[in-house]
C-alpha cells in the first residue's frame, strides 16, 4: 500500500514553480534549433535555484532590491549580495492575490506572493524598496507587514531637473550610510572603485553580446538572453562573469561559423515594455517561435541594466555615491518618469543599430504606466516609419491562442514588408 503523505503548502508551491521552471527550460533547451553549449551553464543555474530549491549565499549578507534602481556597486563593496526580488512566476502571482487586488500588476502580487510565502532559497536580510511605480511603493508597505525589514529609498517622478538629480543624490547617500551601518562596513576608495569595474566589466560582456546581435546571422535566441540577463538578479557574480565570458567566445566561433539561431527570413524584434521575468517568457516564447527572432530589448530585466556605464570623475568615495546616483535615475528609462523621451530615443535607437524590423511593445495588465506610455511610443514609431505591436499580457497561463495569433500576424505582416522591399 501506498502512503499518501500529506503535502505542505510549501511543498507544493515548489512543485508549481518547478513545473513552470521545466516548461521553460525545456522549451528553451528542445524547442529551437541547438542552443549554443555555454547555455548549459544558466539552465542548470535555474534548474538548481528553481527546482532544487539549492541556495547560492548561504554564507553572505543578502540584501533584497525591489527594482533596478538599487546601485549593486555598493552592495558588493560592503561584501553583501544584492538579490533582486522582482519575480515572474504564475505560482507567485495567484499567492499574491490574496493580498492585493485581481487587477494588480502581476510582476508586483508575484513578488509579494513569494515574500509572503516565507518560502526562499535565499531570503534576504533586508530589503531597499524604491519609490518607483505606486504598486512597487505600496508593495513595500506590504512586504514589511511579513516581518522583513524593508527600507524605502526615495525616488523623484521626474529626471531632468538639477532638484530630482540632487534629490536622488542624497537618497542614494542614505541608502549607502544605511547598508554600511547595517553591515558594519565601511565603504572605502578601494572596495567601491573595484566593485564599479566588475559591473562595468559585466556590462561590456553583454555589450559584446550585444554587438553579434547585430549580425546578419544572429547566433544567440533573445529568450536565451532574457536568462542570461536574469541570472544577474541572483547569481554569484564572479560565476555569473565565467559563463558569460565562455558565452561571447562561443558566440563570437557561432558568428564565424554562420550559425543562425533564427530561420533565414526571420523578422527582427526589438522588445519594449514590462520586464520579462523567468520563466514568464510567455511573449517573447510566443515570438520566437512565431519565427521571430528577439535582436534586442529595451526592458528593465535585461538591457537597462547593462546599458549605461557609471561616469566617475573623482574616485572619492562621495563622488562615487554621487556617480552611481546619476548614473541610476539617469539610465532608467522605466515609464514612472512624467516625461521620457529617453525611452523613445532608446527604442528608435536598438530599431536602427540592429538592423531591426519591428517592434513589440507588452505591457502586463493592471501596469497603468505602460499602458499609459503605450500612445507616445505607438506615435512616435509611426513617426519613424517603424512597424509595432502593442499588447497586454499576464502571468496566467490562459489567452495563449489569441495572442499568439496577433503575434503570428504581426511577424506575418513584417515578412511581407520584407519581402516587398527586395
Ligand atoms: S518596470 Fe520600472 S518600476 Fe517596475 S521593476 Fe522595472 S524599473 Fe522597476
Ligand atoms: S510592470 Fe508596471 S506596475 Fe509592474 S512593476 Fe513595472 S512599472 Fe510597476
Amino acid at each position: 500500500m501506498h502512503e499518501h503523505k500529506i503535502e505542505t503548502p510549501n511543498e507544493k508551491q515548489n512543485r508549481h514553480k518547478a513545473m513552470e521552471s521545466v516548461n521553460v527550460l525545456n522549451t528553451l533547451k528542445e524547442g529551437f534549433k541547438t542552443p549554443p553549449k555555454a547555455m548549459d551553464y544558466f539552465y542548470n543555474l535555474f534548474e538548481d535555484v528553481y527546482c532544487n530549491q539549492k541556495a547560492l549565499h548561504k554564507d553572505k549578507v543578502k540584501v533584497g532590491t525591489m527594482c533596478i534602481q538599487i546601485p549593486s556597486e555598493i552592495i558588493y563593496a560592503l561584501d553583501g549580495v544584492p538579490i533582486r526580488l522582482c519575480n515572474g512566476f504564475y505560482t507567485d502571482d495567484e499567492i499574491g492575490s490574496d493580498f492585493l487586488p485581481q487587477k494588480a500588476c502581476p510582476l508586483v502580487k508575484a513578488s509579494v506572493g513569494h515574500l509572503s510565502s516565507k518560502n526562499l532559497t535565499d531570503k534576504p536580510d533586508m530589503i531597499y524598496s524604491p519609490t518607483t511605480c505606486d504598486q512597487k511603493t505600496k508593495a513595500g508597505t506590504l512586504i514589511a507587514s511579513f516581518g522583513y525589514e524593508v527600507v524605502d529609498v526615495d525616488f523623484p517622478r521626474t529626471k531632468e531637473s538639477e532638484i530630482s538629480r540632487e534629490f536622488f543624490r542624497r537618497s542614494i547617500r542614505e541608502f549607502s550610510a544605511d547598508l554600511s551601518q547595517k553591515m558594519g562596513k565601511k565603504l572605502s576608495r578601494k572596495n567601491l572603485k573595484a566593485s564599479i569595474s566588475k559591473i562595468g566589466y559585466a556590462q561590456s560582456l553583454y555589450h559584446q553580446i550585444s554587438e553579434f546581435r547585430k549580425n546578419k546571422i544572429v547566433p544567440i535566441l533573445g529568450n536565451d538572453i532574457f536568462l542570461v540577463t536574469n541570472a544577474f538578479f541572483f547569481d554569484k557574480i564572479d560565476n555569473w562573469i565565467e559563463a558569460t565570458e565562455k558565452l561571447v567566445e562561443e558566440l563570437e566561433q557561432r558568428v564565424k561559423d554562420e550559425v543562425n539561431a533564427a530561420g533565414k527570413i526571420s523578422p527582427r524584434i526589438v522588445y519594449t515594455g514590462s520586464p520579462p521575468i523567468f520563466p514568464n517568457y510567455k511573449i517573447p516564447l510566443i515570438i520566437e517561435d512565431s519565427d521571430g527572432i528577439i535582436v534586442a530589448d529595451e526592458t528593465c530585466s535585461s538591457n537597462r541594466m547593462f546599458n549605461d556605464r557609471v561616469a566617475v570623475d573623482e574616485w572619492f568615495v562621495n563622488d562615487m555615491i554621487d556617480s552611481l546616483a546619476d548614473k541610476y535615475l539617469k539610465a532608467c528609462t522605466c515609464p514612472v518618469f512624467s516625461k521620457n523621451d529617453d525611452r523613445i530615443r532608446r527604442i528608435v535607437e536598438l530599431v536602427r543599430s540592429h538592423n531591426a524590423d519591428g517592434v513589440i511593445y507588452q505591457a502586463f495588465a493592471g501596469c497603468t504606466v505602460y499602458e499609459l506610455e503605450q500612445r507616445s511610443v505607438l506615435e512616435a514609431m509611426e513617426r519613424e516609419g517603424i512597424s509595432i505591436l502593442y499588447i497586454e499580457s499576464d502571468y496566467s497561463p490562459s489567452q495563449h491562442g489569441q495572442l499568439s495569433t496577433r503575434v503570428e500576424a504581426f511577424i506575418e505582416s513584417l515578412k511581407i514588408k520584407n519581402r516587398n522591399k527586395k
